[in-house]
């Protein structure tokens, strides 16, 4: 069934008249929704943590930051754009007590919603509003007078006529300049983790890391590895950005074109996609959730592991004084 998509035409500022709206967070996404609000007329204010760099970055661009307490206290609307795995805590210790009927919660991903980590009392709408690209893109596209693709979702609970406030949130922000696409919690929280965790982020890695140990194991140098491997993913992605599997297929050579046709399904087999399924249960049935919930509690001792054992992959050292020789592509560290 193809979705729902609603324009400006199908949206009403209107709606946000007369109402406060507090952004949580001034980070990637907190910036641009507080800044785009403003500038389409809302009433806005933000909560930071004193101290921070974007604390004093909110204060640059005309806020006066509150804690999150006063911030949730004052506004009927509250846009929770914290980092996800410090959400639920937050909302338990500073948002919940001084929430009431009436009030409307936003957020920008589903998790803490859809996992059950926020307990919504009686009368409080919960809505999502999810622009599908970070904050700079959602500011910077909104100066130019267009908007970043949006989707939107209503709470279990929350009646279909919340809705309207959500398009007219969405509309402030210049997402239905662009069109939003309605969704649901589960369909948004759970297409993103498997995106990120089959395609994006763990799929696209171990393929780039299993590609280049094989050329590397084989004898082969590092720096050509590095090249083929990790280096020109990048045009390969913008192809396919630009214009699908199709564009990218017409702008390679013939020779890369049947590799690709003949080679590619013997990398993801029948057993790869089985494994796919079994990471897509997970997800459903709340068991990576879970997983992921408690390493946090636990202070996340095998992510910081994982993390620090990653690092010094030697496809890090070797990236690293390649990248020095590409001035154009700004290399980063962290
Ligand atoms: P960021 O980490 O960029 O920003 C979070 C901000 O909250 C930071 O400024 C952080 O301060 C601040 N903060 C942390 N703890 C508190 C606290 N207790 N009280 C007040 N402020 C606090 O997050 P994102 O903008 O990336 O993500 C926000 C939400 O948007 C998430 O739900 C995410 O899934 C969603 N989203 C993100 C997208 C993206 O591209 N980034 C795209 C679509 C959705 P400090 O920096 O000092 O820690
Ligand atoms: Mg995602």
């Amino acid at each position: 069934m193809p979705a729902t998509i609603y324009y400006d035409k199908d949206a009403d500022l209107a709606q946000l008249r007369g109402k406060k709206i507090a952004i949580l967070g001034y980070g990637s996404q907190g910036h641009a929704h507080a800044q785009n609000l403003r500038d389409s007329g809302c009433d806005v204010i933000v909560a930071e943590l004193p101290g921070t760099a974007n604390y004093q970055l909110a204060v640059s661009h005309g806020f006066q930051p509150l804690g999150t307490e006063q911030a949730v206290k004052q506004a009927d609307i509250i846009t929770i754009l914290l980092p996800d795995e410090l959400q639920a805590d937050v909302f338990r210790g500073q948002i919940r007590p001084n929430l009431a009927a009436g009030k409307t919660i936003v957020c920008s991903h589903g998790f803490n919603v859809h996992y059950g980590q926020f307990d919504i009392p009686e009368g409080v709408w919960v809505l999502l509003v999810a622009p599908k690209g970070p904050g700079h893109l959602l500011r910077s596209e909104f100066m130019r007078g267009a908007g970043v693709p949006c989707l939107i979702a209503l709470g279990e609970g929350t009646p279909r006529e919340a809705l309207k406030l959500g398009l007219a949130y969405a509309k402030g922000i210049g997402g239905t300049r662009a069109g939003v696409i309605e969704t649901t919690f589960a369909e948004e929280t759970e297409t993103d983790l498997f995106g990120e965790q089959v395609v994006l982020c763990g799929g696209l890695s171990a393929l780039i890391k299993a590609g280049y140990e094989t050329l590397v194991e084989a004898g082969y140098q590092p720096e050509m590895a590095y090249f083929e491997c990790v280096h020109e993913v990048k045009l390969i992605v913008d192809l396919i950005y630009q214009g699908g599997l199709n564009y990218m297929r017409y702008s390679v050579s013939n020779t890369a074109e049947y590799g690709d046709y003949t080679r590619g399904p013997r990398i993801i087999t029948e057993q790869t996609r089985a494994e796919m399924k079994r990471v897509l249960a997970e997800i459903q049935d709340g068991s990576f959730a879970r997983e992921w919930i408690l390493e946090n509690k636990a202070n996340a001792p095998a992510f910081k592991a994982m993390r620090r054992k990653e690092r010094s992959h030697p496809i890090e050292v070797i990236g690293r004084q390649l990248r020095k020789l590409m001035s154009w592509i700004e290399a980063k560290e962290v």
